[in-house]
């Protein structure tokens, strides 16, 4: 069997997957900065997280899912002021609508999504080890910033020049986000400014707020453990706030290391840029949906690229991805149609495509392969209708396209009368045995009763006269 192999951005080879428990597996993602409607390529990191789980999951893992709610920070701040909201009603709010936007795509919600508003103390807890350690400092407006230079290893993940680290007119860096270039002392405490608004909390240095980076350090420990398999989040994040992150949780750990794998998801561009809200060229879903598609549709969108590559947004490919869905779906309906509820139940998953669909899905979570596994499949009719159906609901544990709910026009089976069902599956079994004479003699018995049925290339087609 094809052992589930990943890859991690901290050795930047794909490794195979060696929990830290035998079945047990540890998830951290970074989750969304509720301060306005997700744009569609956050939700590619969220969904991203979701096959992530759901990989695992179909390898029989038990997964504990945690996933933050950035709800201070930065734009939280900046944009709950310019609302004329308190901040804690105008993160709900983003909040909110964050998680309508996980259910219309089918994303498997996180076992915990903490609140970094409601894990402050863990925060100065670990700020408190930092200074301690001598790691950190108190710089003179009463702010803590993390000594870069101090940590060893700082640079591992994201591969930042040691030279900085050296270099003693290094800044400080009070802003949530910079880049690779800027690689400075970051803040970890925000002495309180009046722009902060009510964002405020006591702490040994005085009233602040916490940086960014420790939030992620402070929750993902909290929740599991200093030591953890997973921690995943867009690209754009692996500098500094994954760097930072795990500079925090090394120290404060005792030198133990933080999550095992590292895994990055790639952009969502338009026009050959990232789509982002301060670039100004971002969709949200309600964009999607006010243009009169199904939400699912970008998920299938997103499913038929690899995480790790980037793709380009166009409405072109969305209507192409909703077109494959409805294919897909009515594939669906056809197979349930054509085989009897009984057949499906006794019908087994066909080996040699699960077999191909783990090999995509375990090679470092290839779902454009498994998703061409599926359409396989789907079109293959030397396989019984019911093995076919089966196999499908079998690997939507992975793509999670609902296909189970998947309607059709056609009678649908559970409609069909017991005694049909019962002719229906003697005449399969007939066509296998390729009596010609019985499968006519079966069709006129089941016109009879007010059927007709039809042959497909995907099997027997059932419909009321
Ligand atoms: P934020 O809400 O800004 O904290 O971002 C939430 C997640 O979305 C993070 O994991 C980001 O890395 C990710 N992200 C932001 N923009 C994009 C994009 N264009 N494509 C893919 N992921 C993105
Ligand atoms: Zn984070």
């Amino acid at each position: 069997m094809e052992n589930l192999k990943l890859y991690n951005s901290l050795s930047n080879t794909i490794q195979p997957f060696a929990p830290i428990k035998r079945k047990q597996v540890g998830v951290y993602s970074c989750g969304p900065t509720v301060y306005n409607y997700m744009h569609i390529g956050n939700l590619r990191a969220f969904m991203f997280a979701d096959i992530t789980k759901r990989v695992l999951q179909y390898n029989g893992f038990n997964v504990y899912h945690v996933m933050n709610i950035t709800d201070v920070d930065d734009k939280t701040i900046r944009d709950s002021n310019a609302s004329g909201m308190s901040l804690n009603d105008f993160t709900k709010k983003y909040t909110h609508e964050f998680f309508k936007d996980l259910d219309s795509i089918n994303i498997i919600h996180a076992d915990r999504y903490p609140r970094a508003t409601e894990h402050v103390d863990q925060m100065i807890t670990m700020i408190q080890d930092l200074i301690d350690g001598g790691y950190a400092y108190i710089s003179d407006d009463k702010s803590v910033y993390y000594d870069i230079s101090k940590y060893e290893k700082y640079g591992e993940l994201s591969g930042i020049d040691k030279a900085v680290l050296q270099n003693d007119t290094r800044g400080v860096n009070s802003a949530d986000e910079y880049d690779k270039d800027n690689a400075q002392d970051f803040a970890l405490w925000k002495a309180y400014d009046s722009s902060d608004g009510d964002a405020s909390w006591d702490s040994p240095w005085g009233r602040g707020r916490p940086g960014w980076h420790i939030e992620c350090s402070a929750m993902a420990t909290s929740y599991l453990g200093k030591h953890f398999d997973i921690h995943t989040g867009g690209i754009d994040l692996k500098f500094p706030h994954h760097e930072n992150e795990i500079a925090q949780c090394v120290v404060c750990s005792g030198g133990e290391p933080f999550a095992d794998y590292w895994l990055h998801n790639e952009h969502l561009m338009v026009d050959g840029k990232k789509m982002s809200k301060s670039m100004d060229n971002f969709y949200t879903l309600r964009d999607i949906i006010d243009r009169g598609h199904d939400p699912m549709a970008y998920r299938y969108f997103l499913l038929q690229g690899h995480y790790r590559t980037q793709i380009n947004f166009t409405w072109e490919s969305l209507n192409a991805s909703e077109t494959a869905l409805k294919k897909l779906r009515a594939k669906i309906a056809d197979l349930r149609s054509a085989s009897s509820w009984w057949s499906r139940l006794r019908a087994d998953i066909d080996q040699p495509s699960f077999l191909r669909f783990l090999t995509a899905i375990n090679d470092d979570m290839n779902t454009s392969e498994a998703l061409a596994t599926a359409w396989t499949v789907a079109k293959d009719s030397t396989l019984p209708p019911a093995i076919r159906y089966k196999t499908l609901i079998d690997f939507d544990r992975v793509l999670g396209l609902k296909l189970e709910q998947a309607t059709t026009k056609k009678s649908n089976s559970s409609d069909i009368p017991f005694d049909v069902e019962y002719l229906l599956k003697q005449r399969e079994s007939a066509r296998a045995d390729k009596n010609w004479q019985l499968s006519d003699e079966l069709r006129d018995k089941i016109t009879d009763l007010g059927y007709n049925v039809k042959d497909t290339a995907d099997g027997q087609e059932i419909s009321k006269n």
